[in-house]
This record gives structure tokens, sequence and C-alpha cells, in this order.
């Protein structure tokens, strides 16, 4: 089996979730969508379901619904081209010629509305990773719009972990306040995920990780996703290229070791122009080749590229 490249964020299902098209045919202005996949080479996506802020606070159940729902039309559309990616067996298909596998992402617990019993629900439906937080306070933790609160994990974020550990879910800390990190850290009994979030000591930003919590995340075997948001990789008004998201690449692998750092790169999600050379999902061949420059190995390149995910993933989805 070739080693999957595989991406463990995008934002992309909003496009056929508005009727701006179907990511199976192509959407000119997506990052993300079937076609740059295949070009880009890569053999699996994370697929998040964003709830947009005024629906966090009602009626998120109903709009994560809805992304569910997208995605498997698109699955439909694409005619196997497309499949969802649910359990152990499924990640053997992964790195096929021609097909993308899809994993579904709950970007934070507001669509669980405080219900265990929800969690249950989208894992039938196929959830395979969830967030704990976006930026602001939900049931189960305090993102880090509201870290000023010191708010780490509540009794029912602390159920939504083991849950996750029960059922086979992954386990992600981006967006979660430093206090819930720890939480997750001291919780957790599998691998913990950081799916997009950066180094704090290369760009001082309150999305990025120290490198406490990097070294914390890499002791349970988790990995860090890279992610190409500009205002996360650096604070240069010139914007950042292709070679500040290696940066972060090599500090992190430098920091815990290459078997901890994979890519998670938002796109869709970037509020703001992607790095220059690493414009949509059909440039991933850059950061290969920009790797091997920088003197990594091509076992060292496929573990980033994918490699770490895959372990991941092999570790916590079921059977
Ligand atoms: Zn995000």
């Amino acid at each position: 089996m070739t080693v999957p490249v595989i991406d463990a964020h995008c934002d992309s299902l909003h496009y056929p979730l508005d009727g701006k098209g179907s990511l199976v045919e192509g959407v000119e202005r997506a990052q993300v969508d079937l076609p740059k996949l295949q070009e880009g080479g890569v053999h699996a996506q994370v697929f998040a379901c964003w709830v947009p802020v005024p629906y966090q606070r009602t009626g998120a159940a109903a709009y994560a619904l809805r992304l569910v729902e997208t995605f498997y039309k698109e699955v439909e559309r694409s005619q196997g081209r497309l499949f969802p990616v649910r359990s152990r067996s499924d990640l053997e298909m992964l790195g096929e010629e021609g097909r993308v596998g899809g994993i579904l992402s709950l970007e934070g617990a507001e669509a669980l509305e405080g219900f265990p019993e929800t969690l249950g629900a989208f894992f039938r439906l196929g959830v395979r990773w969830l967030g704990l937080t976006w930026n602001h306070r939900n049931a189960a933790a305090d993102g880090v719009a509201v870290s000023r609160s010191r708010g780490g994990l509540t009794p029912f974020g602390e159920e939504v972990v083991r849950t996750c550990e029960t059922l086979g879910i992954v386990v992600d800390v981006s967006h979660l306040a430093p206090a819930g990190v720890e939480d997750v850290l001291t919780v957790a009994r599998g691998p913990v995920v950081a799916s997009h979030s950066n180094a704090r000591a290369l760009c001082d930003h309150r999305r990025n990780l120290t490198d406490e919590q990097i070294r914390g995340i890499a002791a349970t075997g988790g990995v860090v996703g890279v992610t190409f948001v500009p205002e996360f990789l650096t604070a240069d008004p010139q914007g950042p290229t292709l070679e500040h998201v290696l940066d972060h690449i090599e500090y992190i692998a430098g920091l815990v070791g290459v078997e901890h750092v994979g890519i998670g790169s938002d796109f869709d999600g970037l509020g703001g122009t992607p790095p220059k050379g690493l414009e949509d999902a059909r440039r991933y061949g850059a950061i290969r080749e920009g790797l091997a420059r920088r003197g990594f190995s091509p076992d060292q390149i496929a573990a980033i590229m994918g490699g770490n995910w895959l372990r991941v993933l092999r570790r916590v989805l079921p059977e």
C-alpha cells in the first residue's frame, strides 16, 4: 500500500450546502474539490462540519446534520470516487488511484447540544473526528476566545472525550483554550490531535500551540496538523509563503519528532489569501518538494504527508 496523503481539515462543505456548486464536479473558487484533490494527489480529506456563529447558540445540531447530509449527497454523486472513511478497513482503500476518502468531522461540540446521545447518533452517521470547541464556549469546554476564563473541560466535556475514545472518534484540541488542552491531555487514554494549529514559538497567535502543548500531544502518540491560515503562519505583512508552512513543519519535527507532524490545511476556511505557492489542493506536491529540499528523507516526507494521520486513524477508528 502506498502511504496515503491526508489533509486533516477543510471547510469546503459549505459550497454545496449553500448551493454554490458540487465538490465532485468542481467549484472554481473552492480550494478543495474532488478534481483538485485528485490532481494534488490527496487520498483522504477530513471535511469539517462547522456551524456558523448564530447557529452555535441555537440550531447547531440541525445545521451540522445538513452538512452531514450534504457530504453524503456528494458521495452519491461521485459514484465511488469519493467514499466515506468510517472504519479501519476503509483506511486500507486509501491510496488507490482516482479515489478519495472523506472523513467527517464536527468542528465544535455545539452540535451535540449538551447530550451524550447526540454524539452516538453522529457516530452512527459516520462522524469520526471531533474538535471540542470552536473559538467560543460550549457545553463541553471553552474555546481560545474565552481563555481568560481559564475554563477547561466541563464534566460533559470529559464524558465527550471518553465517549469518543470508546466509539472510535479522533479527539481534536484545535481551537480549545489552554486549560482545556491540559484537561484533554490528562483525561485521554489514546492519541490526541490538533488538526489545524501551528507552533506558537514561530508565530505568537492564540490559535497556535506552545512547545509544552506540542510535547503533550506527541506524548499521547498524536499529531499536530500544520495549517495554512495566514495569521497562524506569520505576522509578516507581506503574507505567508510555502516556506512559512515548511518552517512550522520543520520546527515541530525538530521539537518532538517527525512522526508527530502532519498537514491540516483549513482550505476554504483560511479567512485570507492562501500562502504563496500553496494556492489550493492541487499544490500538495510543492510541500513534498520543499521538504525534500530541506533534507527530509522520502520516508519522513511520506509520514508528514499522511502516514502519521494514518497511524492515528488506525488506532482510533472502529473495526
Ligand atoms: Zn477551525
